[in-house]
């Protein structure tokens, strides 16, 4: 078997744990499999490194960031391909350039192109567990790019893929994809198994535990992605085409409070007003996400919508510039709202699920700002000081605890 093993900052962020990483990676490879092991930067290095850039120049390129983020991951798997050395078994560590994983050019939030199997598999061949930089790709320039922060999950699915492994395992310091963040929740169960889209969903939610991107891609080529804990033996949870054959119909809820509500208030109410709005903000790259519109009355009317906290400040600055030519009398926003969510496939196919999230809220005295909806999952934006409380109910409302 071709195994794939994914190990994120926190499980290679000191000796003891690159010798914890190394030797369950012998391990794999002494029963016989091949392995190949993608690795994030030590620790908070990606951070560190972001910090010593902007001390010394806090308008520093994206190309020079990437030249300098991307340091950190060599560190990582170079260390690592030493202490399987010095266990005895022969290691390599490649870097995108060697590998040739090719990307887009946009740095800092680059895309993976096309992989090139060749030199991995050549490694593999001469029976080396073969150690690759995560979260980079190389450009058309021959420039170094990053995928963005959590970016290596992704590099292991593409390389999963590109070298058609059988399984590509995401080592982290949780034990799995749980119903509920169990800091919040103590009861929260660790699920066996979770569908592609269902995890998109989570993952999209603030579920942090993988990368948005590497799920779809993992969906698009059929990875089956199994996530589990560096730290012990636990079994993991596998994300995988949905297999189960009753569908659940609340598989997990997740909270977000990385969100911020902005409202315009007294606009015209006339065609191409709300186009307007949302491709001014488009082009200045924020995205929106819950809308909500009021109905009319006297020729005006209200939208709210919510953006990422971060990018508050810009959405706020871009419409008081543009205050009157997209006829807005007022602009409000508040920064102290959170998302919660619940996900499940089963809902496509349920009636009364919404039914029974808001009688959980409104048992727990939770006021609901604004709702939104897809097949799979229901959000709602709530006050930043319900939220904890508010998961718990949700959870122990879907009877999802142990
Ligand atoms: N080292 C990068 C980061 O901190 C990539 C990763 O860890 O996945 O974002
Ligand atoms: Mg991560």
């Amino acid at each position: 078997m071709l195994i794939v093993k994914k190990f994120g900052g926190s499980s290679v962020a000191d000796k003891e744990r690159i010798f914890n990483v190394a030797s369950r990676c012998v391990e794999e490879y002494q029963k016989g499999n091949d392995v190949i092991v993608v690795l994030s930067a030590m620790g908070d290095t990606t951070d560190e490194l972001l910090e010593k850039a902007n001390d010394i120049n806090p308008n520093a390129s994206k190309r020079e960031l990437d030249m300098l983020l991307t340091t950190g991951e060599q560190v990582s798997v170079s260390l690592m391909a030493m202490a399987i050395n010095s266990l005895g078994i022969p290691a390599i560590s490649l870097n995108a350039f060697q590998v040739e994983m090719h990307s887009t050019s946009r740095y800092g939030n680059a895309r993976f192109k096309r992989i090139d199997s060749e030199r991995i598999q050549h490694e593999i061949d001469s029976r080396k567990i073969v150690i690759v930089t995560g979260f980079q790709g190389v450009n058309k320039y021959e420039d170094y790019t990053t995928l963005g922060r959590g970016g290596s999950d992704t590099s292991a699915v593409a390389i999963a893929a590109a070298l058609h492994a059988d399984a590509c395992e995401i080592y982290t310091d949780v034990e799995g994809i749980y119903t509920a963040d169990p800091r919040i929740v103590p009861n929260a169960k660790k699920m066996k198994e979770i569908s592609y889209d269902e995890m998109l969903e989570l993952a999209s939610l603030g579920a942090k535990v993988l990368h948005n991107r590497c799920v779809e891609m993992a969906k698009k080529y059929g990875v089956q992605l199994i996530v589990r804990s560096s730290l012990n033996r636990a079994e993991g949870t596998i994300v995988r085409e949905g297999s189960r054959m009753e569908k659940l119909l609340v598989s997990g809820v997740a909270t977000d409070k990385n969100t911020a509500r902005i409202s315009v208030i007294g606009i015209e109410d006339k065609p191409g007003v709300a186009f307007r709005i949302f491709n001014v903000l488009a082009k200045n790259h924020i995205n929106v996400d819950i809308i909500l519109q009021s109905v009319g009355r006297d020729g005006t009317k209200d939208i709210s919508f919510t953006v990422a906290e971060d990018d508050i400040q810009d959405a706020l600055k871009v419409l008081e510039e543009n205050k009157d030519t997209l006829t807005i009398r007022e602009i409000k926003h508040r920064e102290d709202v959170a998302k919660l969510s619940i996900v499940g496939a089963g809902m496509m196919s349920n009636p009364g699920v919404a039914a029974q999230m808001f009688e959980a809220l409104f048992t727990a005295g939770v006021n609901i700002n604004m709702i939104s909806t897809s097949e799979i999952r229901i959000t709602v934006l709530i006050d930043e000081r319900d939220m904890d409380r508010a998961m718990v109910a949700v959870h122990d409302g879907f009877g999802l605890g142990d």
